[in-house]
């Protein structure tokens, strides 16, 4: 099978970050299109195209596989379409071995903090059975039903030692590829409020879009909600941690780019009860002014519950349909009149 190196270099340029020639070991060096360099991009170039092997591997995220390999899974073309596309190519063709075996990806970047233990994972647990903070860790689960809501994350995290995360309930955040690339933790004791914040993000980390892994395409709506926990509930269920109440940007440049190949689902936002909580207010009329979808509590639960947690909790429920959702989400002057309702 014959691909030119020409029309592989091409796709290089295409879709790698801002490549380098390595003449000393006749490699092409760029950031990787794959993990982004995690939270380095524009910083390192750890995607690496090794012309003599015709491989391309990413020191960051441990991707390794023929060059083809590589351009199906960063430019969505299948082989044929490389195939046909290459044919244009009216240059020196390289030798390309195909190969069918899947590549071969290395265990993602340790990117929690190091000790980190997964609640979830009943063997480790088991080890850490006589630990005060494990065990309060487990039971605020339990209580906030994070173990049994159906868009939990597949691991739960605590670390014990991490200078920022420590005696935390640590929330990862996969990307599309199964690894975790960024996290927020939850303090587990509320005494402790006064002196820290409820929620933390991964210092330095790019923030990416929580579950988007799990989206369905059995669903054409996506919930975007602040904070990961009230989006345990919900199928198609995401959360962007955190909106600026004054910025313009509600998603960062990462979570954009995840949410492209969604681009023809419906996004709704779901914030706290706007009934009870006046920063969820103004952010809700933010989003309206910007033309976005907007769930509005209805009076009945907006009054009772300030969250989707809060209201799962109460009423004993793992997963809220989504039509309850979408039956009270609006936009444009609709969504205003219905806040002007709320606040008279
Ligand atoms: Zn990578």
């Amino acid at each position: 099978m014959l691909i030119p190196f020409e029309y592989i270099l091409q796709k290089f340029y295409q879709y790698a970050g801002y490549p380098q020639f390595k003449k000393s070991s006749n490699t092409y060096i760029a950031g990787c299109p794959i993990c982004r360099e995690g939270s380095s991009w524009g910083k390192k170039r750890r995607c690496i195209y090794i012309v003599e092997d015709n491989a391309i591997c990413c020191h960051n995220c441990g991707w390794y596989s023929d060059a083809i390999k590589w351009i199906t899974e960063v430019a969505g073309l299948t082989f044929n379409e490389i195939l046909n596309e290459a044919k244009e190519f009216d240059i020196l063709p390289l030798e390309v071995i195909k190969s069918n075996d899947a590549p071969v990806k290395a265990k993602p970047v340790e990117r929690l903090p190091l000790d980190s233990i997964n609640i979830f994972d009943e063997n480790q647990i088991k080890f850490f059975e006589n630990n005060n903070i494990i065990n309060d860790a487990i039971d605020l689960v339990k209580q906030r039903r994070i173990d049994t809501a159906i868009n939990r994350p597949d691991t739960l995290w605590v670390s014990l030692k991490d200078k920022v995360h420590k005696n935390r309930i640590i929330i990862p955040f996969y990307d599309e590829h199964n690894n975790i690339i960024f996290y927020q933790s939850r303090l587990i004791y509320k005494e402790d409020m006064r002196l820290y914040p409820k929620y933390l993000s991964k210092i330095n980390g790019e923030k990416s879009l929580y579950n988007i892994n799990k989206i369905s395409q059995d669903l054409d709506y996506i919930f975007v909600f602040e904070g990961p926990i009230d989006s345990f509930f919900v199928k198609n269920g995401t959360a962007v941690s955190g909106i600026q109440e004054n910025s313009s940007n509600t998603f960062s440049l990462l979570q954009e780019q995840q949410l492209a190949p969604f681009r023809f689902y419906k996004k709704i936002w779901v914030l706290d009860s706007q009934w009870q909580d006046s920063a969820s207010k103004t952010k809700t009329q933010k989003l309206i002014d910007s033309g976005e979808t907007v769930f509005i509590w209805p009076e009945e639960q907006g009054k009772k519950y300030k969250d989707i947690n809060d209201l799962c909790i109460a009423e004993k429920l793992d997963k809220i349909d989504p039509s309850f959702f979408i039956d009270n989400s609006s936009s444009g002057i609709k969504a205003k009149l219905q806040m002007s309702v709320i606040y008279r």
